[in-house]
């Protein structure tokens, strides 16, 4: 079990940032409403993520660390109509298979800690009971090497990390979140429900007034969002984040939609800054296309284009520009 679960790191825990990932929509899955996270040495000395959601029993813990072994989907019909982040039941364990990881969760009652290094449970035992989860990956890879020397500068990963964290944090306004790096805070968002304060707490609240929202919708999409004006714009098409139900998915088509909405407004090789929310009937989404669960496909992809490009256009057209 350790090998398959090391193999399967290798597709699910690419690098630091992947961590993060799992472990922050572990956190969001389980209805938390504030969320901290701790990174030392761009991840590779430390990844805490510190929850206050529903946590897991002490006679769960285990369970949750074995393979495919997910309390979120319950038959394979639950497979097409996917509500919450996770439901492969492979990142604990695959985590837990290429590092050493301490488990803190309480539901609210007696809470435990568990302890498991390269895929064997060195100890559990009882912790304080508070409602959550406080979890701990520390020595990121120690025992893949190969592993280790594919990864980038330390600047690169941390750049990963908060590019992942970002848009989480876009994706979930209604939930407070901090990220340390090295002992120092490099974003805080207020869990108020408000995408531009997420915005403001990324790029600088000064920036937020560069940025218009938009409102949309037909008979299978609605969307909403904010995107900037073209004097705001970055050389890399990264600072759009399309949010599918709730999750931030790749998909090239949108983002060139969104482009698209500018005209000539925008230069070529660049891109604006937003944040793209569509709400759809999750049965015309699949997103059990990759591991990482990122890329998306869409029924009716072509009219949720041509809805983004319209509204993007009226609404730079009625700023006059
Ligand atoms: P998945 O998220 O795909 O179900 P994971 O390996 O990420 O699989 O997690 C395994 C299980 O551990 C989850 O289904 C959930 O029951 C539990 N779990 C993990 N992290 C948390 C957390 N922060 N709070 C509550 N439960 C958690
Ligand atoms: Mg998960």
């Amino acid at each position: 079990p350790v090998l398959s679960n090391q193999i399967a790191a290798g597709e699910v825990v690419e690098r630091p940032a992947s961590v993060v990932k799992e472990l922050v929509e572990n956190a969001i899955d389980a209805h938390s409403t504030q969320i901290d996270i701790v990174i030392d040495a761009s991840g590779f000395e430390k990844i805490q993520v510190i929850d206050d959601g529903n946590g897991i029993a002490p006679d769960d813990v285990e369970l949750a660390f074995m393979r495919h072994a997910t309390s979120k989907i319950r038959d394979r019909r639950d497979l097409f109509n996917v509500h919450s982040l996770g439901f492969r039941g492979e990142a604990l364990p695959s985590i837990a298979s290429v590092a050493d990881v301490i488990l803190k969760t309480s539901t609210g009652g007696p809470g435990v800690e568990y302890h498991v290094r390269g895929g064997k449970t060195v100890d559990k035992k009882p912790a304080a009971a508070r409602r959550g989860t406080d979890i701990t990956v520390s020595n990121l890879f120690f025992n893949t090497p190969a592993r280790l020397k594919y990864m980038k500068t330390p600047a690169t990963e941390l750049a990963k990390i908060n590019d992942i964290v970002n848009r989480l944090a876009l994706g979930h306004p209604e939930i407070a979140f901090s990220v340390t790096h090295n002992g120092r805070e490099i974003l805080r968002t207020a869990g108020r429900n408000n995408q531009l304060q997420v915005l403001g707490g990324i790029y600088g609240a000064k920036q937020t007034q560069k940025m218009l929202a938009f409102q949309n919708q037909d008979l299978d999409f609605k969307i909403s969002g904010y995107f900037s004006l073209p004097e705001l714009t970055r050389a890399s098409h990264n600072y759009v984040v399309i949010i599918l139900n709730g999750r931030f998915v790749k998909n090239f088509n949108v983002t060139k939609a969104l482009t698209a909405g500018y005209g000539s407004k925008l230069m070529v090789g660049r891109y604006p800054i937003a944040v793209v929310n569509i709400e759809v009937d999750p049965t015309l989404v699949d997103v059990n296309v990759h591991p990482t669960k990122q890329t998306v496909r869409i029924s009716k992809e072509e009219a949720l284009c041509n809805l983004l490009t319209k509204t993007v256009a009226a609404q730079l057209s009625n700023q006059n520009l």
